[in-house]
């Protein structure tokens, strides 16, 4: 994963090329982005550009042994650590899963990295125990004699014993490098972040993400800006959204999900959930809510008089008509809605009862903004 092949907003790829060229890599950083965003993938595309043997204007060059030997997160002087659960250990007692997981999605989330390791709700950290392993990893000699870097993933769970690798992150061996890899730099310790350089990775803007899917994953032009869209700009939402094929048509199916709420006739509503659950579960479900949301806001856009992009003519018609009688108070409620709707999939509630449930409550929100809409109408 070279610098170019990730799916970076443009301001952030400058900057990071720039540092990649002046070879001033700063000793401790902190790559924060979006929960699913690319800040691994930058991490890791930096520390790729020190261990190449034939960089060139700090560029890795994608075909030496060393890169190939980090592609395949395998190169001795590239560590890694992550939160785990206390029955686990350390991370070096599960490399191989989450080797297995950043080899499929170099963009996975924590949610993802719990169900690799089967956690349920079992409580994750870096613990004690994988510190001093840390500390052991920084006080080694380079294998290969150039530099040495350990990429620590969600830094957040760092508890107080975290201070104890203050000493490294100020003063690294030589030629060592730590990056810190996070989505909530809030939560870690501020001794460790006052001593890191900030790397902002932003969401990505749905045409270059698009753009992205297009060339790097095989997707269609169709389904890459749909999936962009409706991801909000995050790689790992935009890739779980093309699992299963389940967004080639899920316009369509929001469209007939919101006419089938529209009716509020509980055989029709039954007979919706049950057809559309026959051939797909959480992603399918998750990918209708993730279309509300982007719709929604979409219909808002109408409303301010913005300019509305990626919604096709049948859906762009419906919208509209929405936009005829949604007031903006009605809008913030519906994506607050469907935001909560998103979560109760993660929380593993019975989709059938969810979905039922969500069908009667958008039906019951839009017939009552209509009715509220027309009064208001008549009166003045
Ligand atoms: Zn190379």
């Amino acid at each position: 994963m070279d610098i170019d092949h990730i799916p970076l907003s443009s301001s952030i790829r400058e900057e990071l090329k720039v540092v990649l060229n002046s070879g001033n890599i700063p000793h401790a950083s902190l790559f924060a982005g979006q929960d699913g965003g690319a800040q691994l993938a930058a991490a890791f595309a930096v520390a790729k550009s020190l261990l190449c043997i034939q960089a060139r204007e700090g560029l890795s060059c994608g075909e030496c042994q060393a890169c190939n030997k980090c592609q395949k997160l395998i190169h001795p002087d590239l560590s890694f650590s992550f939160p785990v659960t206390s029955t686990i250990g350390t991370s070096e007692d599960c490399f191989d899963k989450w080797r297995d997981l950043m080899l499929t999605n170099l963009y996975s989330n924590l949610s993802d990295w719990i169900e690799a390791i089967d956690a349920g709700n079992a409580y994750l950290n870096i613990s004690a125990r994988e510190i001093r392993r840390i500390e052991g990893l920084l006080s080694r000699k380079s294998f290969e004699g150039r530099a040495k870097v350990l990429i620590i993933w969600y830094p957040e769970f760092l508890g107080v014993e975290g201070n104890k690798l203050l000493k490294s992150i100020e003063e690294p061996p030589p030629n060592t490098y730590i990056f810190l890899v996070a989505t909530n730099s809030v939560k870690i310790l501020p001794t460790i972040l006052s001593r890191c350089r900030l790397f902002n990775i932003p969401r990505v803007p749905p045409k270059m993400l698009a753009k992205w899917l297009e060339e790097y994953k095989r997707v269609l032009p169709h389904s890459a800006l749909t999936a962009a869209a409706i991801s909000e700009g995050i790689v790992n939402e935009a890739l779980k959204s093309l699992e299963g094929d389940y967004n080639a048509d899920v316009a369509g199916d929001f469209i007939q999900w919101s006419r089938t709420s529209f009716t509020s006739d509980p055989i029709q509503i039954i007979d919706f959930v049950e057809l559309f659950l026959k051939d797909g579960g959480k992603e399918k479900c998750r990918n209708l809510f993730r279309y509300g949301l982007f719709y929604f806001n979409q219909v808002n856009r109408i409303l301010n008089g913005l300019i509305v992009e990626n919604l096709s003519g049948k859906v762009h018609g419906s919208a509209q008509k929405m936009a005829g009688f949604l007031d903006l108070n009605s809008i913030e409620s519906l994506c607050r809605f469907f935001d909560r709707l998103i979560i109760q999939i993660d929380r593993n509630a019975s989709l059938k009862i969810l979905l039922t449930h969500a069908t009667i409550q958008l039906g019951r929100r839009l017939r009552i903004a209509l009715k509220r809409s027309r009064s208001s109408t008549a009166s003045s």
